[in-house]
């Protein structure tokens, strides 16, 4: 059976952690050797991988930006394992999916990533970007999570001291005069909210 490399994505806050450790369980319960790998950038639980339930586990390999999958320090571990699973995929640099999909296709280990599908402009990550093109499969995942009107929610805006906004870093963190929180909203919401009001303010 050929072995895949599976791009899972949903939402923010649309249960995707527990979904990873749901799958990593049920591996596990079948005598699998499940390697976690979760990018440097995501440091919330630092280096473990958690989900809203308090459930927390260390991931295997924390990945830096412009670290190499292929150095011989993770591959010891790669090899040894019977499915590798990446949390807040994302957030991985193109160059780094490649490498997971060279490891998929060469070695043969299945690949299950997990992560979100756009950022805060609902722009696709890089990472993701990378993933749409090179996974076998790509797969919503059902999410729990809701727009402020009620309807599923699909993407991810940003509001930066309580205002809707499109500018800034892809990634970005709580400063001292700066409060970020990530909302989830539907298309429509999206649109009217964050899209539309930007237009009108330029
Ligand atoms: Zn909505």
């Amino acid at each position: 059976m050929q072995q895949k490399l599976i791009f899972y994505y949903s939402a923010m806050k649309g249960g995707k952690t527990t979904r990873i450790f749901q799958k990593i369980h049920d591996l596990e319960e079948n005598g699998q050797n499940v390697i976690v790998i979760k990018p440097w950038t995501d440091t919330k639980g630092k280096t473990d991988i958690i989900n809203r339930q308090g459930e927390r586990r260390p991931a295997d390999i924390v990945l830096k930006p412009g670290e190499d999958l292929l150095e011989k320090e993770h591959m010891e571990k790669l090899w040894s394992s019977d499915h590798i699973i990446v949390d807040e995929a994302q957030f991985l640099e193109p160059e780094q999916i490649e490498r997971l999909w060279a490891i998929n296709k060469r070695i043969g280990i299945p690949i299950s990533c997990f992560g979100l599908k756009t950022n805060f402009q609902s722009n696709l990550f890089p990472g993701s970007a990378r993933l749409f093109a090179l996974a076998d499969e790509v797969i919503e995942l059902d999410s729990n999570s809701l727009c402020i009107c009620g309807e599923p929610a699909k993407f991810n805006a940003r509001k930066v001291n309580g205002t809707f906004t499109m500018e800034g870093e892809e990634v970005a963190i709580d400063g001292e005069d700066t409060r970020i929180e990530y909302v989830p909203l539907c298309g429509a919401c999206c649109f009217e909210k964050v899209y539309r009001k930007r237009k009108v303010e330029k």
